[in-house]
């Protein structure tokens, strides 16, 4: 029988212990969120995280900018931010639009506020396996997530499959500095299903709906599914099963009713890597509070 990567399990008993630690704390860690334009999805993530950090106690700010804000006027949101004491994690929720430098905003974030790990500063720590800096939080969350279930990665052939700097190569970063094998595979990759048929752990973040099926994977795999992907319902099954309400409404980069009766483990989509991925956020703000504090 597969084993199933709880993460919502998982992310319920830290959330417990985290509430009990921010308890303690003197001052309300406080996330600024800063959001450009209002992109149905991007809206939907910062909704999550605004009722996880009320659950634990971690106050959460959005500040909102028009589609067609200059690109100083956002930065100097961030400078103020980022001299705020009471301001202890800063996030720019991505992707911006186009017409904005995603790289020059993101480093203008002050490194030790930057949860989501993105400024070159973090990058490179997290390449260093220097603890001090903050790792992306899927990234952290899919560690998590395989230490939570014991799942040993030193010496193991883990295959990632996606290069983003948001997930793919930090995730990859994450796991050479657990001591694995890696290999990053991506669109260009040929012969897919022979490179991730390797991996003893292998991790797919491609936002390619059910992009790997029974032929990627062969036995004894840990398998984790990153991909979010909303099911339009394109084949007829899914159609029906969604109007029937035994659909499901998003799903995963795997095929899991592929791939449940030959690999040993998998993460669902959802409650695999989702819930991991809020949960390592708020972990990251409250580091960041208590270095803050800490440097006082
Ligand atoms: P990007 O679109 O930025 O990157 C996708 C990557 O997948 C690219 O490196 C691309 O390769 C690769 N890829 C695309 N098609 C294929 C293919 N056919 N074969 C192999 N590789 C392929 O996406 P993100 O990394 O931002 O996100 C990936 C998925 O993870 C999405 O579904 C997203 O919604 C989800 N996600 C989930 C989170 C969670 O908490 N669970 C958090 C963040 C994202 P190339 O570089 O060559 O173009």
């Amino acid at each position: 029988m597969v084993k199933i990567l709880d993460g919502k399990k998982v992310r319920d008993e830290r959330k417990a212990k985290l509430t009990e630690l921010v308890s303690l704390f003197n001052d309300t860690p406080t996330l600024v969120i800063l959001q450009v334009g209002s992109r149905a999805d991007s809206t939907a993530y910062i909704e999550q995280k605004k009722k996880f950090g009320a659950e634990i106690g971690v106050a959460v700010e959005v500040r909102q900018f028009p589609e067609d804000v200059q690109e100083s006027d956002l930065i100097d949101a961030i400078e103020e931010a980022n001299k705020d004491t009471s301001t202890h994690g800063i996030i720019v929720q991505l992707p911006l639009p186009d017409r904005l430098d995603t790289s020059s905003v993101i480093e203008a974030i002050e490194p030790n506020k930057d949860v989501d790990g993105l400024t070159a500063v973090n990058v490179k720590k997290l390449q260093a396996g220097d603890g001090s800096g903050f790792t992306p939080a899927t990234a952290k969350g899919i560690g998590s997530l395989l230490d939570a279930y014991d799942i040993d990665l030193a010496g193991k052939r883990v295959v990632v499959v996606g290069r983003s700097a948001l997930v793919g190569k930090p995730t990859a970063s994450v796991m050479l500095v657990r001591d694995a094998t890696v290999t990053i595979a991506h669109s260009k990759t040929t012969d897919l299903a022979q490179v991730t048929r390797q991996a003893d752990v292998l991790i797919v973040a491609t936002g390619r709906p059910k992009l790997i099926g029974a032929e990627h994977v062969r036995e004894g795999q840990t398998v984790i599914d990153v991909g979010i992907n909303l099911n339009t319902g394109e084949s007829l099954e899914e159609e029906i099963a969604l109007q029937t309400g035994s659909g499901k409404k998003f799903i995963g980069d795997v095929d899991f009713e592929a791939v449940e009766g030959i690999v040993s483990a998998i993460s669902p989509v959802p409650g695999g890597v989702g819930p991991m991925t809020v949960l390592s956020l708020f972990e990251n703000c409250i580091k960041a509070y208590q270095k803050q504090v800490e440097e006082r």
